[in-house]
């Protein structure tokens, strides 16, 4: 499956939960939003009567804020830093309560969007305290599952010739051909540091995991996880597709150690991953 694009740009080089975010945002701070939405909460809470059910304006700000937070939530971690996330949980935490004194009951599927939202910030938190210094200090997780099973490795790792302009060229991963839409999982226990789009590699989904390992999941059709979930090992990430620069159904699958791109077969431990013309080509160092 022949990969045209460039290699990226190495990962996230450090998803560690830090007081200021160590990436430039995607998109405008949240700080200045929320104050904003709690200034004009608390103002409405003076106008409006009291218990007379949840007024149309505050349901369209809450409706409009939740919107707002699922930008900032699709952020990779490094943008979203800490103590961003405990405000955003307190400010959120503290305006549904008062509005809920305030005018009784909310609609019950505003409060299934805002409660929601408040789960996936207290996950994120979580995750940020959790991935921190001791992720790099711990030991890598042993042996990775395959991402898929049964799959066929229709490229190896390494250099190889283009194709096209005769260039040497890195291929930094393995990819794995398998059906449109199989659900692709978590090679190890890890956290989602990023799950967008990245160019020549479609969907992509970066996992961290201890011992600063960091697999990578490219050419997806769906996401099946967000920036700051904690995975088990074969926890669903996303679908098997072929987004961004891929000329059929596979996964492209990067393994990265202390900053350094690796040979996943390298990692991966015995089992039935690939389907069997493929077995014996991957036990001697796969195809190039
Ligand atoms: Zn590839």
């Amino acid at each position: 499956m022949l990969e045209p694009h460039q290699p990226l740009a190495p990962p996230v080089r450090d998803a560690a939960p830090r007081a200021v975010a160590s990436e430039p945002p995607d998109g405008p701070p949240i700080d200045p939003l929320l104050l904003r939405f709690a200034a004009e909460a608390r103002s409405r809470r003076f106008q409006v009567a009291a218990n007379r059910g949840f007024p149309p304006e505050a349901e369209a700000a809450w409706r409009g804020l939740v919107a707002r937070l699922d930008d900032y939530l699709a952020r990779p971690l490094p943008q979203t830093p800490l103590l961003e996330l405990v405000r955003s949980s307190v400010t959120l935490e503290a305006e549904w309560e008062f509005d809920r004194r305030r005018y009784g009951p909310p609609p019950a599927d505003l409060a299934r969007l805002v409660l929601g939202r408040d789960q996936r910030l207290s996950r994120r938190i979580a995750t940020s305290r959790a991935i921190g210094a001791s992720m790099f200090a711990a030991r890598p997780p042993g042996r990775l599952r395959w991402p898929i099973v049964n799959a066929g490795l229709s490229s190896g790792f390494g250099y190889r010739d283009h194709p096209l302009n005769g260039t040497r060229q890195i291929h930094a991963g393995i990819d794995l051909a398998a059906d449109l839409g199989r659900v692709v999982s978590a090679a190890a226990q890890g956290y989602v540091v990023s799950a967008t789009w990245a160019g020549g590699y479609g969907l992509l989904v970066e996992v961290r995991h201890t011992g600063d390992l960091t697999t990578r999941y490219g050419h997806l059709s769906a996401l099946l996880c967000a920036p700051g979930d904690a995975l088990d090992p074969g926890s669903p990430i996303g679908l098997i597709g072929q987004t961004g620069l891929a000329t059929g159904p596979h996964l492209h699958f990067e393994v990265w150690e202390g900053g350094q791109v690796r040979d996943p077969l390298a990692f991966i431990g015995g089992g039935t991953g690939l389907a069997p013309p493929y077995a014996a080509a991957a036990l001697s160092g796969g195809p190039r």
